[in-house]
């Protein structure tokens, strides 16, 4: 969605410094089909004269001076640090990122800046954005949010959520509930929430 709005986008705004004298209100129109696109408008055209005011109308290339800009969370930060600069300082966070990273076992987190901490301690740094991109991708075509493609994935052997009954990946799941649920574990947080107050329910 994104790549079919922003050639129009940058087409009438080619630079920072254009749509940083643009009004919010006619920046809409370009990205409605985004969603959110009132918020959004404002975010852009603030982020742009955020660039030109502080950067001379240059993209920064720190994280702390890109999250400082409106609009911009330490995900679009590194995207432009991994992505466009190749100089990565996080793991992209993203929606897919979110749920693969949980499905596969790599984290317990629902939070993205701590799901983006435990996925920096487990990969190499070279790896951070490459992993989030390709991760991105498969959740994107295989293992996708409602129904995963579960038995098309090449990651179902190792993989703690495969649901493939008869499969090698069934065994992991068999003896290894608790490891099916450790991609739900986001959820082992809340059930530790939600056990206590029904015992003590239960007690009254
Ligand atoms: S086996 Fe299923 S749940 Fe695991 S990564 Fe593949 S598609 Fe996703």
């Amino acid at each position: 969605m994104i790549n079919t709005i922003t050639p129009a986008l940058f087409a009438k705004y080619p630079t920072a410094e254009a749509l940083a004298q643009a009004d919010p209100v006619e920046v809409e129109p370009l990205i409605f089909k985004s969603g959110f696109y009132r918020n959004k408008a404002k975010a852009l055209v603030g982020m742009a004269r955020a660039l030109v005011e502080r950067h001379g109308g240059r993209v920064p290339e720190t994280m702390e001076s890109l999250v400082a800009l409106p609009g911009v969370a330490r995900k679009t930060a590194n995207v432009v640090l991994g992505c466009a600069l190749g100089t990565p300082a996080g793991v992209i966070v993203d929606t897919h990122v979110t749920r693969l990273s949980q499905r596969l076992g790599m984290t317990t987190e629902e939070d993205p800046v701590k799901i983006e901490q435990d996925l920096m301690r487990l990969l190499p740094r070279e790896q951070w954005t490459p992993f989030a991109n390709r991760l991105i991708w498969h959740g994107r075509r295989v293992c996708i949010a409602k129904q995963p493609l579960c038995e098309q994935c090449g990651l179902a052997p190792l993989c703690p959520s495969a649901q493939m009954p008869g499969t090698a990946a069934a065994k992991p799941k068999a003896k290894a509930k608790p490891t099916a649920k450790a991609p739900a574990k986001p959820k082992a947080k809340a059930p530790a929430k939600a056990k206590a107050k029904p015992a003590t329910k239960a007690t009254r």
